[in-house]
């Protein structure tokens, strides 16, 4: 006897695309018992950025339900009760292990299939591991990884029960900065370990990276640059105890946290739907190269059209972005309507200790610092973090970055990108804040 069920829709992942998607299909419209979301989480849809900030806080800590989506863009917050009165199942705690496309039908675990009319995959990404690449001990206990709600529990009880001890935290990219800032205010005893010359390597120019790592120097993390993790050494319970670098260092550890980097979740559709650039390739409508498949959020690969390329983005303002446009176009081809393509503006940000930077455009040409007009500096102090970079190519602004903004300025600076002002060097330097707050 098969256990079968149907649906219009099904939204495959239930992270921040899936929510933001929910969301949109009520404001089009949806009939009771159409659409099901199901995700191998346990809880509803959810902002998943908390996870490496407030939710690790001593005091006070983000819970559940806070943070359900869609209260990262200001919006009511879609609690479980919410899927309900609007008729959608919410099929949670259930992973699928195999998709047939050309069947159009998915089987869980437990071995339940679903079929549908449409798909949209928004099954996000994953943590690499240091497993992966095979690095020894790295099995060991009390090292973490946080992608979900419960690697974050699982770091929740170890800081509780290793209270105060030694933190390692190895990569210097945001999940990084962030939890090793997260653990500091826990009052542990913080060493980060990074590859590179310098954190956020992949965004920061030296100079924005250098004032970070002074702010994270004052505040205590000792900054372990240029080499990686080759050995983890457990003791008798298995739990980790020290970590080997490539340099020859040995740092003492009672947790270890890792953030080298995430991969979307594309191993479902391998050689049924086309795949770009290591995600699934949509057009700018979102449509897979596979009938009535759609792809959202962290595992599309999109035509960009601001920069002429097709990317991936793995950032939580374009998850809400691309699944709301995805159902804006799956309802409009239903109603033989047309809508334009997507058009995404990259923007992210992040917030470490009483920090916080936003970031939109594209980090391409020359970097261009500029500070606070109040100091005559072009360099930034640790002591009044307030400054920015824009990124000129051939005589344009085509990226900015801003620490300690006001909401005025960081719109003037998404403003001035936006529109790829033509503007000179020299200028940007001294009145690169004040064009800013003019443009907010
Ligand atoms: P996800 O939110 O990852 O959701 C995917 C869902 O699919 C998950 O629920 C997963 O369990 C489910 N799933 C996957 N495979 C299956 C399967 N086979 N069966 C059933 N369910 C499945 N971005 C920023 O811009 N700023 C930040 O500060 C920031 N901080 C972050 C902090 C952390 C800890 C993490 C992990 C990410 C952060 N991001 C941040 C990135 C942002 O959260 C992601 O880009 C966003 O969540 C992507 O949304 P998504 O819906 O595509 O995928």
């Amino acid at each position: 006897i098969f256990d079968k069920q149907h649906f219009k829709y099904i939204i495959l992942g239930g992270g921040v695309a899936a929510g933001y998607a929910a969301k949109e299909f009520t404001r089009q419209r949806l009939l009771p018992g159409e659409l099901a979301i199901i995700s191998k989480e346990a809880v509803a849809p959810y902002e998943r950025p908390v996870l490496t900030k407030s939710y690790l806080f001593p005091n006070e800590p983000a819970r559940l339900p806070s943070f359900h989506v869609c209260v990262g863009s200001g919006e009511e917050i879609l609690l479980p009760e919410w899927y309900k009165e609007k008729g959608i199942e919410l099929i949670i705690g259930t992973e699928i292990v195999k998709a047939d496309l050309a069947s159009k039908m998915l089987i869980s675990a437990s071995g339940k299939i679903y079929t549908y009319q449409t798909l949209i995959i928004a099954t996000g990404s994953k943590a690499v591991k240091l497993t992966d690449s095979g690095v020894q001990g790295a099995d060991a206990k009390n090292i973490f990884y946080l992608r979900e709600i419960s690697d974050a529990d699982m770091l929740v009880e170890a800081i509780r029960t290793k209270n105060k001890g030694k933190v390692v935290v190895i990569g210097g990219g945001n999940i990084g900065l962030e939890v090793a800032a997260a653990m500091r205010i826990n009052k542990f005893d913080v060493s980060m370990v990074y590859r590179e010359q310098w954190c956020m390597a992949g965004l920061f120019s030296p100079t924005i990276a250098s004032f970070y790592e002074g702010y994270y120097a004052n505040k205590g993390v000792k900054l372990i640059k240029d080499t990686v993790a080759v050995e983890f050494e457990a003791d008798l319970n298995g739990q980790v105890k020290k970590v080997k670098l490539k340099n020859g260092k040995v740092l003492q550890a009672d947790i270890v946290v890792v953030g080298i980097g995430a991969r979307p979740l594309t191993e479902l559709f391998e050689g049924q739907v086309e795949e770009e650039k290591g995600g699934i390739k949509i057009d700018g409508l979102f449509r897979t190269s596979v009938q009535d498949v759609y792809a959202v959020g962290d595992v599309a690969t999109f035509p960009m059209k601001l920069y002429n390329d097709m990317r991936r983005v793995q950032h939580v303002d374009h998850a809400r972005q691309s699944a709301e446009h995805a159902v804006k176009a799956i309802k409009a081809r239903e109603d033989g309507k047309s809508i334009e393509e997507y058009q995404y503006f990259p923007f992210l940000y992040s917030s470490y200790f009483d920090l916080s930077w936003i970031f939109c455009g594209d980090n391409v040409g020359e970097p261009v610092v500029f500070v606070d007009a109040q100091y005559n500096t072009t360099r930034p102090s640790p002591t009044k973090p307030k400054f920015g970079t824009y990124w000129i190519n051939n005589g344009k602004v085509v990226g900015a970055f801003l620490e300690g903004g006001t909401a005025e300025e960081i719109e003037g600076i998404a403003k001035i990108v936006s529109l790829q002002l033509e503007a000179q060097r020299d200028r940007l330097e001294i009145y690169g804040m004040l064009v800013a707050g003019l443009y907010g």
